[in-house]
């Protein structure tokens, strides 16, 4: 079946079609591990994950890679201000190293709670700087580089196609960006292909360079990592939109200048995670949540988030509130318990798949990852008329592509003959509308540590 996808690069949803036959090689920026990931952060990953999911859904191998951003990324975006793991650093009063390994285990924890796949290669920016110093080598053999007092650039006014991510207008955008202008750059679009340590101190992170002791401009490590670890194989790159501007766009730049080939194919972005009032949720805004304040404080499930994220396109902006997350909570608790009353024994080995829903869900997903329609098919075949046992085998295959776990309801479903026997009074109690009764029930229910929630279908109570 074809795969349509949204190409920043051309503003067009357009067949997917891989380099390789059969083979997808995919990037996907990383996090800057000066601090937790919050919940906008982790929104793009679970987008990427469902992208790297409907992916293999068809039939592709992905080579998945995923940076570390353990140094070089500044608080400005045009390499002005400080380097975020020196600034985190010193705000924790321990070292850069000590922090980037905090955070990053911290990070691959968000993503297994949320059952994001982890990527074939993970890659420290610190891992890979003798590839980055060689891509600057031949940057500058090529002409595309010139020093000044605190680095070496890369001269943009060389690069031809210098907007053709962005789409920006190129002479606004060099008026815009002379406001914060380094003197020395060329011109305002000109970014640090290497920054040099400050005179007269000593960073945690540096290394020696042909042009003297200092640390790689944070776009760097991406072209050097995604040419290095998928050669060819340059398919799909991803990010946050905030990317498109400046990283992605100079990813771009230095690429295509150091090899004279393109750079990747397809380029897709997620849209961010904003809060009431339309504000963009980050680290910078103070305004940030991460998943364990969130939800799991509030024994919500992580998966509840991942559920979230479903139901808004990724290419749209997704409002957080407790409210959102509260539909969510319910919306998966509905189809758990949906699962549950189709789980019988043995029910695994029973059926095949349906073509038809197969079919549907295949071109949901296969339009731009169209989760929110994808979650009206599920909806469609579960109420639809085939029998239980057909309806858990097709579920389970769209499960490939969700994440959710529903086949692990099958061996967790039994209850507890303690909470069984609660549950039965409360039915009862409810049944009399003995609603005292059924409220104290349901105190002692989730006092064992289960949540009920009541649905026109009946009553739902899983584990917390
Ligand atoms: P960072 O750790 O700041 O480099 O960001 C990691 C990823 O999260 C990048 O792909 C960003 O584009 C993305 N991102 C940052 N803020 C948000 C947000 N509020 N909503 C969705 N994605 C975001
Ligand atoms: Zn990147």
């Amino acid at each position: 079946m074809k795969l349509y996808l949204y190409n920043s690069l051309t503003r067009k949803k357009q067949q997917f079609e891989p380099i390789k036959s059969g083979a997808v090689g995919l990037y996907t920026c990383g996090p800057t591990v000066y601090n937790y990931a919050h919940i906008g952060n982790l929104r793009t990953y679970i987008f990427e994950d469902i992208l790297k999911r409907v992916l293999i859904y068809n039939g592709y191998a992905v080579k998945h890679v995923m940076n570390i951003t353990d140094v070089g990324h500044l608080t400005g975006d045009r390499d002005m201000g400080e380097d975020k793991m020196e600034a985190g650093a010193a705000r924790e009063g321990k070292s850069a190293w000590d922090i980037a390994e905090y955070y990053t285990r911290s990070f691959k924890q968000d993503l297994e709670q949320l059952n994001v796949l982890a990527p074939d290669v993970w890659v420290k920016a610190t891992d890979t700087i003798p590839e980055q110093i060689a891509l600057i080598r031949t940057l500058e053999e090529k002409g595309y580089t010139y020093p000044t007092s605190d680095g070496i650039y890369f001269d943009t006014s060389k690069f031809k196609d210098y907007t053709k991510l962005s789409h920006q207008d190129l002479e606004a955008l060099r008026e815009g960006a002379r406001v914060e202008r380094n003197p020395e750059k060329r011109n305002a679009t000109d970014f640090a292909l290497w920054k040099f340590s400050p005179q007269g101190s000593k960073r945690q992170m540096e290394w020696d360079s042909p042009w003297g002791v200092g640390f790689p401009g944070w776009h760097l490590e991406c072209s050097a990592m995604s040419m290095k670890f998928l050669g060819e194989q340059l398919d799909i790159h991803c990010g946050g939109t905030d990317h498109i501007d400046v990283h992605h766009t100079n990813e771009i730049a230095q690429s295509e200048a150091a090899t004279g080939k393109s750079f990747f194919n397809f380029w897709m972005h997620g849209a961010f995670l904003i809060i009431q009032g339309g504000k963009k949720m980050a680290k910078s805004e103070g305004n940030f949540l991460t998943l364990e304040n969130a939800l799991m404080k509030n024994d919500i499930n992580p998966l509840v988030y991942r559920f979230a994220s479903f139901l808004t396109h990724y290419r749209k902006p997704m409002e957080y509130s407790d409210e959102s997350i509260e539909a969510a909570r319910n919306g998966l608790l509905h189809l758990q318990n949906q699962v549950r009353q189709i789980t019988t024994a043995g029910v695994e080995a029973q059926s095949s798949v349906s073509a038809e829903f197969q079919n549907k869900f295949n071109e949901t997903i296969n339009d731009d990852l169209n989760m929110p329609r994808a979650m009206a098919v599920i909806q469609e075949m579960l109420k639809s008329k085939l029998s239980d046992a057909r309806k858990y085998s097709t579920v389970m295959d769209f499960d490939r592509v969700l994440g959710l776990q529903l086949d692990q309801l099958a061996h967790d479903q039994a209850l507890p003959e303690a909470v069984q026997k609660l549950v039965a009074a409360r039915l009862q109690a409810r049944q009399d509308k003995d609603f005292a009764t059924s409220d104290q029930l349901r105190a002692e229910i989730e006092a064992l540590g289960y949540q009920v929630q009541d649905t026109p279908d009946g009553m739902n109570v899983v584990k917390k």
